[in-house]
């Protein structure tokens, strides 16, 4: 008789998103005629630039011709997609990474899920809160935590980092041994805070004085604006033997349906192993993402990585940068004008997400009660990503200019 993996049991179900989902549909059926404005969703809407469109096309047509054909790609991706990010992405910020350390994938998601895979089951792990949920469920997956506190919001025996206006967003050391596996977000999805040089370089410090491993998410990099903000974690001094990152062309150049990411795991990052025959060796984590990415990927595809190269072009960082400030345009607007109507607003600087104090007591999800029937905009509930994002809401920047315009003059119309 087989058994199921009953670790997915312990998971709550993805409640944030159908909720809002029931909960918008169920308003628009009342209220026919009304016009919902969405600030919730964290997808870009611009379509994809014209360098990159003029790239996939490029490549549709090589994909057509006998000479210029390609099936299966190199198990790392192309050297044109990952020599352009190690000039752009690390030699331009002074980090020092190798083209064979990158590993070209379909996307952050994938990646941020699948990299635990590599770590022993019992590692401890230690993420955020709130925080993007897939670090978390797929560590519940994989079986490394205990059973849900649906009162508490919280598993067990993992350690949540409390992220509040209190300390600036900025996660402290957790109490006691310190986690093996610690997940780190800045630009943050969804607070919109980011780690300065100073703060990453004391985790990274942190982490190789203790042996523990940062998994760097560096999705929204592109949004930073402030000079003190890492771009890449390996700004910081000794990243190469603790940290690993996961980069996206998601948002910096709107691939959200086309798919490309890539993991940075430098050769520098070894493990020390007792073999069954009593010898020690080190071990790359390298190597062992090396062994998982070619026996269970089989590489982006070929036109997506030519697009992802069209970014790296002097007309692809211009028209994808063109894109970012649009989308930042927004969440400065709303920015000041929460700010101007009494709300505690955070985020929105470096991220195209907005982080707003709920208010008087009001819990995440009154407030998207409240937004939703009297003004008819959506926005995301904080407690959803984690119970330290109750009384907060995330506005999010990607939608249009004159959205954001109508969003934030409804909501100032109704004086909370
Ligand atoms: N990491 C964070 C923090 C995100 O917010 C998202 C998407 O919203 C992702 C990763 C997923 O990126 P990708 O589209 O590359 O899978």
């Amino acid at each position: 008789m087989y058994q199921i993996n009953e670790n997915y049991l312990k998971l709550p179900g993805s409640y944030l998103f159908s909720t809002i989902a029931k909960k918008v549909a169920a308003f628009t059926d009342a209220h026919q005629g009304e016009r919902v404005i969405r600030m919730g969703i964290g997808d870009v809407t611009k379509p994809l630039c014209p360098a990159v469109i003029q790239a996939l096309h490029k490549a549709v047509d090589e994909m057509g011709e006998a000479e210029t054909f390609r099936g299966y790609g190199p198990e790392n991706g192309y050297a044109f997609l990952r020599d352009k990010m190690v000039e752009f992405d690390y030699k331009a910020r002074g980090a020092e990474i190798r083209s064979d350390e990158i590993f070209i994938s379909d996307g952050a998601k994938s990646d941020s899920g699948n990299i635990q895979e590599i770590f022993s089951l019992d590692s401890t792990v230690a993420v955020c809160d709130p925080v993007y949920p897939v670090y978390l469920d797929t560590n519940v997956m994989a079986g490394r935590s205990g059973d849900y506190d649906a009162a508490k919001g919280i598993y067990a025996g993992i350690t949540y980092l409390p992220c509040t206006a209190e300390n600036d967003f900025t996660p402290a050391f957790p109490a006691g041994k310190a986690p093996d596996l610690i997940y780190l977000c800045s630009p943050n999805n969804p607070t919109g805070a980011v780690m300065r040089k100073e703060a990453l370089q004391r985790w990274v410090d942190y982490a190789n004085e203790n042996g523990s491993v940062i998994l760097f998410d560096a999705a929204y990099e592109a949004y930073i604006t402030e000079a003190d903000v890492p771009h890449t974690i390996y700004e910081c001094e000794g990243a190469r033997t603790c940290a690993i990152e996961l980069r996206s062309f998601s948002k910096k150049a709107g691939f959200t349906g086309l798919r490309l990411g890539a993991t940075v795991v430098p050769h520098d990052l070894r493990k020390k192993v007792k073999r069954a025959d009593g010898t020690t060796e080190e071990v790359e984590l390298h190597a062992l993402w090396s062994r998982r990415h070619g026996t269970k990927f089989n590489g982006a595809p070929y036109i997506v990585q030519r697009a992802g190269e069209a970014v790296y072009s002097a007309e692809g960082q211009r028209e994808t940068a063109e894109q970012v400030a649009y989308y930042m345009r927004n969440a400065h607007y709303m920015y000041e004008t929460l700010k101007k109507a009494g709300f505690s607003v955070y985020g929105g600087v470096n991220a195209p997400y907005v982080w707003v104090k709920t208010p008087g007591d009001m819990t995440s999800w009154e407030f998207f009660d409240t937004l939703l029937e009297k003004a008819a905009v959506v926005g995301t509930p904080g407690s959803g990503f984690g119970p330290h994002g109750e009384h907060y809401f995330r506005f999010s920047a990607f939608g249009t200019y004159e959205d954001t315009v109508e969003a934030m003059a409804r909501i100032q119309a109704l004086q909370l």
